[in-house]
């Protein structure tokens, strides 16, 4: 599928100015002018993309509650919403690689995970929940004789959804997939640095036959797109992955307006602990460097917190750090690349911050903690490995979102459980041991939405995932998440 011709045709293309999509109108008009957008490959400017008002915000909100209200969607036969969100899947397949590369030029992974991760995971998204939907059934509670209880699931009603850069096309599928399988319209706002490749998926599902005014993507700043969706009257449901503090203003903003229920998938700082008694520990360390390393650590499950037990410890970072000197980082849109460029500048120096903050607290900097390549104009930051890393530093408990792995020594299993449980977050975990009653204790005791044994970071659609602690609520992917899009309707009759 890596196309090297193809990539090289594409990666200087001319990107056209993007606009919002509302009701069913591409490139709709919007009076608050544009953004830059900048290439985390080289700094420069790639295109312009429409600066949403709270105005295009409320008249996306509102082609959304018209089109929900009269049924154009919620009360099509299940087999034509079905017909129509296959072919929007088939649309998105057709074009995989020009997306994958739009994609690339946007927020900067690499291209080998970008085609698989982005165009191509959202096409199998869509297709699973397009081929769920007419398998959902109401049920017939067990109640006395002579009445029947009748328990129908019935879309919620309007659905916002907010996402983060890293994997737009991944994560917004997550969310549009079940909820528009359900029955649902949606209004989205993608990230300020990763709305291109979310805005041409709207202008597909047009093509595709979706009626107007049932998916809608409005781009812009968070602090005025975003802030609208989450405080409108007209959304009745919230689905929002990205930070921490964003996710507790959402939760403020339900609160000021109509109690919507808002669902949040906030970051991790997950712990990967390799025991000493790991059955292949170069296999571990392979795995290890990939889980924290891949994407520049962009991942919200990324495996940022390394605890290796003591009498391994030597050993196995100057395995890690080999595999990840070996790593090549760089221009993302070369398929030989394993990491690409850091979303932003911002980004960039705040990664740089958590490195520099350990060097002064004596931490030993391993390998990396640096910028390179920085004549091309990109941001590109060297695999980092800090050592020596205390459970109670910054670095240990909050999340970079970059290539920094934080390593912590440990000498027990129960030390390991702690530590592990240790910091505000629980969003995916792993545990690295030959001892099959260890690794089922450890499942147990972590506090995560995700544990892996003996692998890092491998999933598909058909499992949950989700945070608990301060990780968030609620779950993506699998048939799990229509829970967030259908409402539970009892009915009561006297026979
Ligand atoms: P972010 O919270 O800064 O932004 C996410 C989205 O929220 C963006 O679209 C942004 O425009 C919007 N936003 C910002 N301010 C807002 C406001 N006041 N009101 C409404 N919307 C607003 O996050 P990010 O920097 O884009 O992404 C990185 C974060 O996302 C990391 O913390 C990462 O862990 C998390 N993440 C979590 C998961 C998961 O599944 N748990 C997956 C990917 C990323």
């Amino acid at each position: 599928m890596l196309d090297r011709t193809k990539i090289e045709a594409l990666r200087n293309a001319r990107v056209p100015q993007s606009g919002h999509v509302i009701d069913g109108v591409a490139r709709a008009a919007s009076d608050g002018g544009t953004l830059e957008v900048i290439s985390p490959l080289d700094g420069k400017v790639l295109t312009t993309m429409a600066c949403g008002t709270k105005d295009d915000a409320d008249r996306a909100i509102a082609a959304a509650r018209r089109a929900f209200d009269d049924g154009r969607w919620s009360g099509m036969a299940p087999a034509q919403r079905k017909k129509i969100l296959l072919a929007w899947a088939d649309l998105i397949e057709n074009e995989a690689l020009e997306l994958a590369v739009l994609g690339v030029r946007n927020n900067g992974t690499e291209i080998g995970m970008a085609l698989k991760a982005e165009p191509l995971s959202a096409v199998g998204t869509i297709r699973y929940y397009a081929e769920a939907l007419d398998k959902l059934y109401g049920e017939i509670a067990p109640t006395g004789p002579d009445v029947l209880g009748l328990v129908h699931r019935e879309p919620v009603g309007v659905v916002g959804a907010i996402v983060p850069w890293n994997f737009p096309l991944m994560i917004g599928s997550w969310k549009f997939a079940p909820a528009l399988a359900a029955g649902n319209t949606m209004v989205l706002k993608p990230a300020e640095t990763a709305s291109l490749t979310l805005v041409r998926l709207a202008e597909l599902a047009i093509e595709a036959g979706m009626p107007p005014g049932v998916f809608n993507v409005v781009t812009g700043k968070g602090s005025v797109v975003g802030e609208a969706i989450a405080l409108s009257m007209d959304v009745d449901v919230l689905v929002f992955t990205g930070s921490g503090p964003v996710g507790r203003r959402l939760l403020e903003y339900a609160a000021r307006s109509n109690l919507k229920r808002v669902y949040l998938e906030l970051g991790g700082k997950s712990p990967n602990i390799v025991f000493a008694d790991a059955p292949d520990l170069a296999e571990a360390a392979k795995v290890s460097a990939g889980g924290i390393f891949r994407n520049s650590g962009q991942v919200c499950v990324a495996a940022s917190r390394l605890l290796v037990e003591r009498s391994i410890h030597d050993e196995f970072i100057e395995a890690l750090a080999g595999v990840a000197k070996s790593m090549k980082v760089g221009d993302p849109l070369d398929p030989s690349t394993a990491a690409g460029a850091v979303n932003s500048l911002t980004q960039l120096e705040q990664n740089l911050g958590f490195v520099d903050e350990a060097r002064a607290l004596g931490r030993d900097i391993r390998i990396g903690g640096s910028r390179i390549l920085e004549e091309t104009g990109g941001y590109y930051m060297a695999p980092t490995i800090v050592t020596g890393v205390a459970p109670t530093d910054r670095l240990a408990r909050d999340e970079v979102f970059g290539p920094v792995l934080a390593v912590i020594p440990f000498d027990t299993e129960e030390e390991a459980i702690q530590i592990a449980n240790g910091t505000d977050y629980g969003l995916a975990a792993a545990v690295w041991t030959g001892d099959l009653s260890r690794a089922h204790r450890m499942v147990r005791a972590i506090k995560a939405g995700v544990v892996h044994v003996n692998t890092y970071g491998g999933s598909d659609i058909t499992v949950p995932l989700g945070g608990v602690k301060q990780s968030g609520n609620g779950h993506d992917k699998s048939l799990h998440a229509f829970d967030k899009y259908l409402d539970l309707k009892t009915a009561w009759i006297k026979l």
